[in-house]
């Protein structure tokens, strides 16, 4: 807690899992006292849009405007774009909706101008009215390319396009290597009383962040204060395709699973409290195990949730 009073939480955040805690969290603390670090592995171009679809997510869910059916995109959009285009003969991937492109449009444009993603999710943010500090994991182009069976893909053909109905055979996050964290990553880590890892996908939204080597150094040289939510609840996660992209990466799929990820960044593993039979197993990795409900269906649950993680 700082000479202020404030207890400063820098979190790391995939699309859904992790914004559904954040609603809850920013209920309970101030927005000067939150961080968020996104992933963009999954950023990709859409009909001549840069689409950053894990950033728009967050920004979304903390202005209280995301649609929380597909968890992309705001809610009560219209597709007039979307079908107007398809009448042309071009269908796109995504169902865009109107407003949402017009975020995706003004992120290209800015872009195009030479302006950095940072400043670009700055603007936005202030424009929706979020005031937490929501950053790109790194203003570097990172691509998660998912090899299958059936060829290399990015996360939408895979996930979106297919299904994931590939086998999985292997992963790497193009660019990587020459990524930087993003300005003010570094510092958000660094002045955090805690980190949390969100119930995010550890292989495709939190996998590109941690393979950021500085963040990654960041948060294992203090990882005592980095507490992980589980994402997946005995053998299954609650949505998305972790299980096949586990499974093809040789993990188990289950929150020991997770805790083998997370080792080393992680000191903490919050999980279901019907998964305490994997506690002795997660121990002796030297990780901390809290049990509690963790599943969010609804408002009341995010800060419920929010709250005893705040309390940890
Ligand atoms: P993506 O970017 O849309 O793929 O989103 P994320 O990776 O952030 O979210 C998908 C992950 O969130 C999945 O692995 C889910 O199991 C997890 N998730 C979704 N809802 C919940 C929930 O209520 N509780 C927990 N613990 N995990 C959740």
């Amino acid at each position: 807690v700082t000479s202020s009073g404030d207890f400063l939480l820098t979190v790391l955040s995939g699309g859904t899992g992790t914004s559904k805690l954040l609603q809850g969290l920013s209920q309970i603390l101030k927005p000067e006292e939150l961080s968020v670090i996104v992933n963009t592995g999954e950023d990709v171009e859409i009909s001549g849009l840069n689409v950053s679809p894990d950033l728009d997510t967050v920004m979304y869910a903390l202005a209280g405007i995301v649609n929380e059916k597909t968890w992309y995109g705001i809610k009560d959009d219209s597709f007039f774009c979307h079908e107007a285009l398809k009448s042309l003969g071009h269908v796109e991937l995504l169902r865009i909706g109107d407003r949402d492109r017009a975020t995706k449009l003004y992120r290209t444009l800015m872009l195009k101008r030479g302006k950095k993603l940072t400043t670009i999710s700055k603007e936005l943010c202030e424009k929706f009215g979020v005031r937490a500090n929501v950053m790109p994991m790194s203003d570097e182009r990172v691509q998660t390319r998912i090899s299958t069976e059936n060829g290399v893909m990015t996360f939408h053909e895979f996930w979106v396009a297919r299904k994931a109905s590939d086998r999985v055979l292997g992963i790497s996050f193009d660019g990587v290597d020459n990524a930087k964290p993003a300005p003010g990553v570094l510092e958000a880590i660094e002045v955090a009383d805690s980190i949390l890892i969100g119930p995010s996908n550890p292989i495709t939204s939190m996998g590109p962040i941690l393979a950021v080597e500085e963040i990654r150094e960041a948060l294992s040289r203090d990882s005592g204060r980095v507490v992980a939510v589980s994402p997946i609840v005995g053998d299954a996660p609650i949505s998305g395709p972790a299980t096949v992209l586990m499974q093809g990466l040789g993990h188990e799929v289950s929150p020991l699973g997770v805790a083998r990820i997370y080792r080393g960044v992680a000191g903490t593993l919050v999980m279901n409290s019907t998964d305490e039979k994997f506690g002795p197993s997660i121990d002796e990795l030297g990780i901390k195990t809290v049990f509690t409900n963790t599943l969010m269906p609804d408002r009341a649950a995010r800060i419920r949730l929010a709250r005893e993680l705040l309390d940890i």
